[in-house]
């Protein structure tokens, strides 16, 4: 049988830094993590509502890619849409990462 369990990597793994300048520091996680599928919708939408504008949303959006993380609104993203931003750039075989996609060509 495969094991099909999402590994979550550990933050040190990944880069952090942009959490300092987020801009739902030290509001409720509850807003984007819903418990519940009556509460989902409602919490989704509030949330994307906080990742719009804030500055460091795409670094959110490609930690939560990179971890992967499989629950919660990060970047602005479910984890159905992040499946499917995943999905559709690997389909296109771009990088999935935008900082990757910022790397300098290797000489
Ligand atoms: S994009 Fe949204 S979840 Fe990510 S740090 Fe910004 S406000 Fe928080």
């Amino acid at each position: 049988m495969v094991d099909r369990r999402v590994r979550i990597k550990p933050d040190s793994d990944l880069p952090t830094d942009w959490m300092i300048h987020a801009k739902c520091k030290g509001m409720a996680t509850s807003l984007f993590f819903a418990n519940d599928e009556a509460g989902r919708v409602a919490e989704d939408s509030a949330a994307k509502v906080v990742c719009t504008g804030c500055p460091v949303r795409t670094q959110c959006l490609d930690y939560a890619i990179e971890a992967p993380m499989d629950f919660g609104v990060w970047g602005g993203f479910t984890w159905a849409e992040r499946l499917r931003l995943i999905n559709s750039r690997r389909k296109r075989g771009v990088e999935l990462l935008r900082r990757d996609r910022a790397k300098p060509p290797s000489p």
